[in-house]
């Protein structure tokens, strides 16, 4: 707790130094991950503060920084995190909760490689609740489970509309690491592809490396018992991990996504052309296919087409839709390249 700013920044950098150091133990180094909060002194109400600096720990907690100052914004996103999870179990039975689909596309081909789907909640109170705000808040929860079952079951029964339609593509559902530590998962998959009657091979599950890190033997062996159904597994957010290439290839995975971050600037930044194009070898050397995520200008695509990745994902190509938007989209796709050439012929 702190009475004034001028003390803040050198008693906080003393309290970080404290965690920055190891521990030697039995000849050992023993690191340690803190978050933490700090609330200024104000008035007498200790307990205040106290829960002040609780907020600002699990704020720096949810936005991976070592520490963050209490600030009132915190009081309110408590609040509404409060109002969310209160809603969310009747959310999962009514159409608050909605999928959207992205498409995937072949870089060569310009066709249709499969749709990601992308929860969306649009809540009565708080309006349009980004999945970036809200899933963070159920992974604290086993209402985790519910809800990636709740996703798969909605994207299985859009990929029977799909297929109704004449657009008969695999569709992927993004994993938290909760659901790979859950080992009646795999069965409750398999009911599911039962009860829809698709066939697993048009099903893929999304998962960050960084999940799948949090308790890498037992995800290793649950994407195992996935993959041998065969269902495809995609390492997502590819290279924002610590251990991509330590634990790459042991990894059941069938694809990884190259993250955002690394598509944005590759016309400009020979550096990332460079990581790009390495991990694209990389993952063909293991047999894996290679998915660019964000590409959101003609130049990345036909940058990324010419560096052999194999296919791309974002804005260039849609945004993440409604079911009843995918058959217009699907009627009036036409891939960049392919429209270049038509000016070349
Ligand atoms: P993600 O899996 O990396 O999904 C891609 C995100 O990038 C989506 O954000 C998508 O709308 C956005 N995006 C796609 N193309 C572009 C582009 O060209 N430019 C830019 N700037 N952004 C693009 P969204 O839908 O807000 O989802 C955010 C994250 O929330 C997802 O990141 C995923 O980690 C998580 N998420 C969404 N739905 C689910 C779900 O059903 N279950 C779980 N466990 N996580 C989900
Ligand atoms: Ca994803
Ligand atoms: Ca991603």
């Amino acid at each position: 707790f702190f009475s004034s700013d001028e003390n803040l920044t050198k008693q906080t950098r003393t309290v970080e130094c404290i965690f920055e150091r190891s521990i030697i133990y039995e000849g050992l180094p023993i690191h340690f991950d803190a978050h933490i909060g700090y609330a200024r002194l104000s008035g007498d109400d200790r307990r205040e503060v106290v829960n002040r600096a609780e907020s600002a720990s699990e704020y720096a907690r949810e936005m991976g920084m070592r520490s963050a100052l209490y600030t009132s914004a915190m009081a309110l996103d408590k609040r509404q995190n409060l109002i969310l999870m209160g809603g969310l179990l009747d959310a999962l039975h009514s159409a608050e909760l909605t999928l959207h689909f992205q498409p995937k596309i072949n870089l060569k081909t310009g066709q249709l490689v499969g749709f990601e789907a992308l929860s969306r909640w649009q809540h009565p109170t708080l309006g349009n609740v980004p999945p970036d705000r809200f899933i963070p808040l159920i992974e604290r929860t086993a209402l985790i489970h519910a809800f990636s079952l709740w996703a798969i079951e909605t994207a299985l029964i859009k990929f029977n509309s799909f297929r109704k339609q004449g657009v008969l593509t695999v569709v992927a559902v993004n994993l938290s690491s909760h659901n790979l530590i859950n080992d009646e998962f795999p069965k409750q998959v398999i009911h599911l592809l039962d009860k829809y009657n698709v066939d697993s091979c048009y099903l893929e599950f999304e998962i960050t490396e960084s999940e799948i890190m949090r308790n890498p033997e037992k995800a290793i062996e649950v994407l195992k018992e996935l993959s041998g159904m065969p269902i495809s597994i995609s390492i997502d957010d590819f290279g924002t991990g610590y251990s991509s290439l330590a634990y790459l290839h042991k990894l059941p995975a069938t694809q990884i996504k190259i993250d955002r971050s690394f598509i944005q600037d590759i016309n400009h930044d020979s550096g990332l052309r460079k990581i790009v194009s390495a991990a694209i070898v990389l993952a063909h050397s293991l047999g894996m296919k290679v998915v660019a995520e964000g590409v959101e200008t003609e130049d990345q695509y036909r940058l990324l087409e010419r560096l052999g990745c194999d296919s791309a994902q974002g804005y260039l190509i849609a945004r993440p839709m409604p079911e009843d938007q995918i058959l217009k989209w699907f009627e009036q796709w036409v891939a960049p390249s392919l429209t270049a050439d038509l000016y070349e012929a």
